[in-house]
Order: C-alpha cells, then sequence, then structure tokens
C-alpha cells in the first residue's frame, strides 16, 4: 500500500480547510480502506472525520436531518425513521452485514464505488478506474451491469440500497465546502451518469464534505423497499424497487419510485410516476408503468435477464402495496 499521511479533523471547517490535493476524508472506511489495499484508490492523505459532530438523527422543517456520520444500523434502527420512512429503515438493513452497518455511515453509504468486478481487478481495463484504458464488462460477464443510463464507456451500476429509499423520498444533501460555503443539493443531482467521463460519478466539487441529509415530510401513502438479490443476506441488489404508492377510491394519487441494480445512479423516472398517477390500481396500470421505466433499457448480454426481472419486481410491488387499497 503506497504510504499516506494521517490527520483527524476536530469540526467540519477544519476538515474541509485540511483537505488538499490527493487528500480523501475517511469515517467509517468501509469503502474506502478495501479499495486503498487493492491501490483503486491510492490517496496522499487521509482526513479522519469520523469524530465530527455529525450523528444526530432530528426533526426538522416536518422531516428529519440525518447527520453523516450516523451509522447505517444507527439510521434503520431509529424510533422516527421506522414509523415514518419504513422504506428508508428496510432498505438500510437489506444492506451489507450487520457489522459492516455498525460502522459504515450516512455520507459514506451514498458515496460507495460501484462493485464491478472489473473496477477491482487492477490487471483489466476500467474507464472509471483508469479513465481511457476500456471498459472490460461491455463483451465480458455483466450480470450485475447497467440496463439504464449507462454508457458506451461504462455500464457499472451504483450500489447503494439506502440511497434508493432516499431517491424515493426527495432527500437533499447538505454540504460544506472550503471556504466555508453550504449547498442543498437534491440527490437526484448529486449523482452523474457515466458518459463519457464514468470517473467522475458526483456532482460534488473537490473538498466538499457531506454533512447532512434532509428529508422532506413523509410523503402519503404506504411504503415498500424489496431487493432481489442472489443470496438472503450480504448482497448487492440485482433490482430493487423503492415506492411510496398512495390510493384514494381505487385511484392512485400519488407515487414516488426508485430503483436500484439497473444503473449507475439510484435511477427515478418521472415517466413511471406520470403512468400511475390519476390510474386505477390495476394490474394494466401496473404493467404501463413497467412499459415507462423499461422503455429504453438494453440489455448487454449476460444481464439481460434484468429487464423481464424489473417488471415483474415492480408489478409485484405495485400489487402488494394496493393490495388493500383495490
Ligand atoms: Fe470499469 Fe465501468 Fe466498465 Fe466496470 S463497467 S469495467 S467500472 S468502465
Amino acid at each position: 500500500m503506497k504510504t499516506f499521511s494521517y490527520a483527524r479533523a476536530d469540526s467540519p471547517e477544519a476538515a474541509v480547510e485540511a483537505i488538499a490535493d490527493g487528500a480523501k476524508f475517511i469515517a467509517g472506511g468501509t469503502n474506502l480502506l478495501d479499495l486503498m489495499k487493492l491501490q483503486i484508490e491510492a490517496p496522499d492523505a487521509l482526513v479522519d472525520i469520523s469524530r465530527l459532530d455529525l450523528a444526530q438523527v432530528e426533526e426538522h422543517d416536518g422531516g428529519m436531518r440525518i447527520g453523516a456520520l450516523v451509522p447505517n444500523s444507527d439510521l434503520a434502527a431509529h424510533p422516527l425513521i421506522r414509523a415514518r420512512y419504513p422504506l428508508l429503515s428496510r432498505a438500510l438493513l437489506s444492506g451489507a452485514s450487520a457489522q459492516l452497518r455498525n460502522k459504515a455511515t450516512t455520507g459514506g453509504n451514498l458515496l460507495q464505488r460501484t462493485r464491478c468486478y472489473y473496477f477491482y481487478d487492477t490487471a483489466a481495463p476500467c474507464n472509471k478506474r483508469a479513465p481511457g484504458s476500456g471498459c472490460n464488462a461491455q463483451g465480458g460477464y455483466n450480470r450485475i451491469h447497467a440496463i439504464l443510463g449507462a454508457s458506451e464507456h461504462c455500464i457499472a451500476t451504483h450500489p447503494s440500497d439506502m440511497a434508493v429509499a432516499m431517491r424515493a423520498l426527495d432527500a437533499v444533501v447538505v454540504t460544506l465546502q472550503p471556504g466555508g460555503d453550504r449547498r442543498r443539493i437534491a440527490l437526484g443531482d448529486l449523482y452523474r451518469l457515466p458518459g463519457d467521463t464514468p470517473q467522475i460519478e458526483t456532482s460534488l466539487a473537490p473538498g466538499e464534505l457531506i454533512t447532512h441529509i434532509e428529508l422532506p415530510a413523509s410523503p402519503a401513502g404506504k411504503q415498500l423497499y424489496r431487493k432481489v438479490r442472489d443470496r438472503a443476506s450480504y448482497a448487492f441488489a440485482v433490482v430493487s424497487v423503492a415506492a411510496v404508492i398512495a390510493v384514494e377510491d381505487g385511484t392512485i394519487t400519488s407515487a414516488h419510485l426508485a430503483f436500484g441494480g439497473l444503473a449507475p445512479v439510484p435511477w427515478r423516472d418521472p415517466a413511471v410516476e406520470a403512468a400511475l398517477v390519476g390510474q386505477p390500481a390495476s394490474t394494466a396500470s401496473f404493467e404501463a408503468a413497467a412499459d415507462a421505466l423499461l422503455n429504453d433499457a438494453r440489455g448487454q448480454g449476460h444481464n439481460d435477464f434484468k429487464i423481464p426481472l424489473t417488471r415483474r419486481t415492480l408489478v409485484a410491488a405495485l400489487r402488494d402495496l394496493t393490495e388493500a387499497a383495490r
């Protein structure tokens, strides 16, 4: 492993001032340390933010404000999260293992890197790890890869479950920049599609620190997080659906839907929600929503099965959510 320096920050302001070119923030370290051991990330310096006072979950402006250092396990177990945002709690508990959830932080979860096999194989070309080197997943083994939002340069998927739930809940990321300015970034604007620069994954500026995540008041309706994966625990989503659906007199009155395992970002498509709102809570409406979602879906060979699997998963989730109201 490459030699690096280490410093512990005692305030968010000190952390963003300490970060320089080639430095990285470290909190739980559940992804970064693996990447450093494999030489995929080789920072010159680590700025340890794990002791900052950013670990509170509190009510805020009708919703919730979550410190970036709240461990995933604490967030999943928080009584107000379980009561008001049960899909977020379920998404968190479906990710990783209990040990990892105890260490992984809310901010770090949002910024975890893809689990594309070739990204972790430093002998293989990978445009995300080594820009311009190629993409071995295309034409290679691509069972876990994207069917939506990919580019000719990268077809990796985003691995987080939590981010999918937060995308459905219209979460906003609050940041602190070097110099002291704060920004509020809608979660959908935090992530970038790969295009021709797959190595740039977010809209964060160099040295910008996520300090909080805000959730607006929980949308009306029943909530669900459904994750399809290859084994019952400690596995990333092949397909996941985060959904909040409200039904009145048999008609869908509001819909919030986001998807994991399908795209380089937690995926949300307004056309899917538009296909549902104002329609009867029926299988025909659910199939129409799946059509809207999958209209531009493209398999890469080994992952072709994700297209029918996503359709079945979405229709089944919507059936389950609306069963009592139909
Ligand atoms: Fe690299 Fe993306 Fe291709 Fe995977 S899919 S090998 S991460 S460029």
